[in-house]
């Protein structure tokens, strides 16, 4: 009996003893995982570090490029270096979030991707640095590093003695689209953060996003974005209530929140609900980012993908928020320093006409009505677009714009209807050769079939031509100043105002202008979208 008791208090013994120990390894450590990551933990933190180790790294001469010019990197290079791995900068939060004692539970782990592209070695250490130094690594699972093919391989390569830190090289350039989705795809963390490679996170940057994120599945969080200036890198607080936003040439843009919206706030400290987000620095969940199906992968280079994020993240069950208490700074460059193999103009045009294309309905001749040239650029239909507006059930964009973002208004708003005009069950459009107005079978691919009505009666394509009669032929012609391509609308008929006549389909698919008559089904015409009562 004795024997017994004997080895079961050993065996009591072993197991609280086997399975404390590690926990106490773990709890001393956490998340550093193995004997290889604590080394470069001892080192990181070693002061030799600051003094050597940085210096070696930042100061390396290149034969392909000049990394002491400014033009290699946008950027004042030389700054940069001196200012090396590490700088204090000014804690630009209101105080107010420094008091806050943020419950983060249950807890999740963040996996930092910076995508690079002959990045100043000196900037992207300090990227890397100031996460490390900022977080608390019980919130950090990894930081990857995804090389878009940099000239250099050692720019990546000699990063690896950083703890957390995990590499990704392209073998070809990829463009900064594609080699985010790429650092999803490795990442283990429940959350994703994106960060360029030229920012500094601030003190307790993470904790205010996580809270936020922790209470929505489907929340992507932004931080406010301080400036850090390319020719001083002076760093410098940015005024904290702006939302990204777009015009109709997609042109992303920042926009002050209304005066009413900053009446009815209770606190300056709250985070508030955004159209859009800058791409370069926002978190995601990482299930939520893959159901999106990531990046839209056809887009090139860089240009766009904060657009196509936000908007596909809202209408199909995300919201944006934009975090006041959480600071990163980021180089704002005034040029690119990396060349384009398609030119930086043709390739975000094409970027945001498959944007708009995707995404926009009706709405995307706005778009073409700002740039015309976007026509002629073909990109290939969207497939994976209509899988998961099925799959999630994602909302039409008339809503975004009703619920998100109502500051984006119509371009010159002298409209009365827009879009798709139906006569039965065909839709109004126009051969491109002959130019010959008539029914078609409806599609919302076929851009010949958008027309616009606005005040002054025009009834004009998204070519910008405008609907005449010759007799009762329905001609098209350039827009001008002229009664005769005057239109009413007259319960539910569309009357040409100079002859009386009504639009009708007379025979076939036949459009002429003839008498109106009271009831008659073929002279009746609606839009897709109607903006004023009829
Ligand atoms: N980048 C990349 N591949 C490219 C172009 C850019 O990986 O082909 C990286 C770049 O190094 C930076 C990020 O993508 O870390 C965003 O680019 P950039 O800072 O030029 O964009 P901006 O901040 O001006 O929008
Ligand atoms: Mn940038």
């Amino acid at each position: 009996m004795k024997r017994f008791l004997w080895k079961k208090t050993t065996t009591f013994l072993f197991i609280l003893i086997g399975g404390t120990l590690p926990l106490i390894y773990y709890t001393q450590f956490v998340g550093v995982s193995s004997e290889f990551d604590r080394n470069k933990f001892t080192r990181f933190f070693s002061p030799s570090f600051y003094k050597d180790d940085f210096r070696q790294y930042i100061y390396r001469t290149d034969r392909k490029i000049d990394r002491r010019a400014f033009e290699t990197y946008s950027f004042s290079v030389e700054i940069s270096n001196q200012i090396g791995a590490y700088r204090l900068i000014s804690d630009t939060r209101d105080p107010k979030c420094r008091d806050i004692d943020y419950v983060l539970k249950p807890r999740r782990t963040v996996s930092v991707i910076i995508t690079f592209y002959n990045e100043a070695r000196s900037a992207l250490l300090r990227t890397i640095v100031t996460v490390l130094k900022r977080t608390p690594l019980e919130y950090l699972e990894e930081i990857i590093l995804v090389d878009d093919c940099s000239y250099d391989a050692s720019d990546g390569e000699d990063l690896k003695f950083l703890p957390y830190v995990k590499l990704i090289r392209n073998q070809r350039r990829e463009g900064l689209i594609r080699s985010r989705n790429k650092g999803a795809e490795t990442a283990y963390g429940t959350y994703l953060l994106f960060l360029d490679s030229h920012c500094e996170v601030n003190e307790g940057w993470l904790e205010p996003l996580l809270d936020r994120a922790l209470k929505h599945p489907t929340i992507a969080v932004s931080p406010v974005i301080d400036s850090i200036d390319p020719d001083t890198l002076k760093y410098k607080a940015s005024y904290p209530f702006l939302k990204g936003g777009f015009d109709w040439n997609l042109r992303f843009k920042w926009i002050p929140i209304s005066f009413e919206e900053r009446k009815v706030r209770q606190e300056d400290i709250l985070s508030f609900t955004a159209p859009a987000f800058s791409a370069g620095t926002f978190m995601i969940s990482r299930k939520w980012f893959f159901q999106l199906g990531g990046f839209d992968s056809s887009l090139e280079i860089w240009g766009g993908e904060s657009l196509e994020m936000s908007i596909k993240h809202w209408l199909c069950g995300g919201q944006i928020e934009v975090v006041p208490c959480s600071r990163i700074g980021h180089v704002f460059r005034k040029s690119y320093p990396y060349s384009f193999p398609d030119g930086v103009y043709f390739t975000y045009l094409r970027n945001s006409k498959r944007i708009a294309e995707s995404w926009f309905d009706e709405y995307k001749h706005f778009f073409y009505s700002m740039k015309p040239a976007a026509r002629d650029i073909s990109v290939e239909p969207n497939d994976k677009v209509n899988i998961l507006k099925k799959d999630l059930q994602c909302r039409p964009f008339s809503w975004y714009l009703a619920t998100v973002f109502s500051e984006l208004k119509l371009p010159n708003e002298d409209h009365i209807a827009f879009g798709q005009v139906k006569c039965g069950t065909k839709c109004l459009g126009f051969g491109v050769k002959d130019q010959t107005v008539k029914l078609q079978d409806c599609s919302f691919e076929d851009n010949s079939q958008w027309f616009l009505h606005s005040t002054t009666g025009k009834l004009s394509t998204n070519t910008g031509a405008c609907l005449n009669l010759n007799g009762n032929q329905v001609i098209l012609e350039y827009c001008k100043d002229s009664k005769n391509q005057m239109w009413i609308r007259r319960g539910g008929k569309l009357v040409h105002e100079a002859t009386g006549l009504c639009l009708d389909n007379t025979l076939l698919d036949a459009i002429v202008g003839t008498e109106c008559r009271p009831g008659a089904p073929s002279q009746l015409f609606s839009f897709s979208v109607e903006l004023q009562k009829l």
